[in-house]
């Protein structure tokens, strides 16, 4: 495993595998994702948390879309149920319960701690598979057998490419002419909270329901997606 970093303590993004979002192939590819995660996450002997996750509904159109998509979606293989603003509170001490409408509620999700599998995964996939990890390894150049990292020739019998964000580095011109386009994404980390307060269910709310495409099968009336819009344009001003 050539990689161009050296693990830190960075917020390891997968914190929260999300099962599901998008269509029903989508969705069987997501499970399938999940059930990797915990047999590996089992055989490590590493910690989660079967936490599940609301989705917030704080307008009438949210809550509409939720409710509509609760009654169809399970048809679709989503495991999911929508939950009234009472029901809500029950399962989440975290959430706000201000203009709260409902939410929509699925038990697939569930939370590693990134600092933990990023340490651990490593000496795991060592340990097992004798996996061998070289960090600030920079792939230059690749001409199948043969790999040029940072200047020394590999050769290679297999080579398996997951350059995530950075594919484009390796291969610009593919990454020009595809249709791939690059977003940021930031996540901040809390002080740990007295008396060891967990968060439970992982929670998302309004501008979730607009990013993710698993909610547009829903098909919002076109007055509640342009309400949607006006909010989320209000916010990216603020
Ligand atoms: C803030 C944030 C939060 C997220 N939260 C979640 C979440 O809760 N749940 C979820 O399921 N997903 C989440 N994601 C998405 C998830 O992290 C990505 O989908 C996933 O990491 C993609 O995996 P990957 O292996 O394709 O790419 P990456 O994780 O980007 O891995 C690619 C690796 O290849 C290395 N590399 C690239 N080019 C080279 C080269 N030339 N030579 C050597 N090494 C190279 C990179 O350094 C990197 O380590 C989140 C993303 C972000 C940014």
């Amino acid at each position: 495993m050539l990689q161009l970093w050296e693990p830190g303590y960075w917020v390891w993004p997968m914190h929260m595998p999300l099962p599901g979002a998008g269509s029903p192939s989508q969705s069987s590819r997501g499970m399938r994702s999940r059930e990797i995660w915990l047999e590996v996450i089992e055989a490590a002997k590493l910690h989660y948390r079967p936490t599940g996750s609301l989705h917030l509904a704080y307008q009438d159109d949210e809550s509409a879309v939720a409710a509509e998509f609760a009654e169809v979606a399970p048809g679709q293989g989503y495991q999911c149920e929508w939950l009234n603003k009472e029901q809500v509170l029950q399962r989440s001490a975290g959430v706000c319960p201000t203009h709260l409408r409902g939410g929509l509620w699925s038990p697939v999700e569930f939370t590693v701690d990134p600092r933990q599998v990023i340490a651990q995964l490593p000496i795991f996939l060592r340990e097992r598979y004798a996996v061998q990890f070289l960090y600030d390894a920079p792939v230059r150049d690749i001409d199948p057998p043969l790999l040029d990292v940072d200047g020394t020739r590999w050769e290679a019998g297999n080579i398996i490419i997951c350059g995530g964000d950075d594919s484009k580095t390796l291969y610009p011109e593919l990454f020009r002419q595809s249709e791939i386009t690059c977003c940021k994404l930031q996540m901040m980390r809390t002080v740990p909270q007295p008396n060891a307060w967990t968060l439970g269910p992982s929670l998302a709310a309004g501008l979730t329901f607009r990013f993710y495409p698993h909610s547009r099968s829903a098909q919002p009336s076109p007055s509640s997606r342009n309400e949607s819009r006006v909010r989320c344009v209000t916010m990216t001003d603020v």
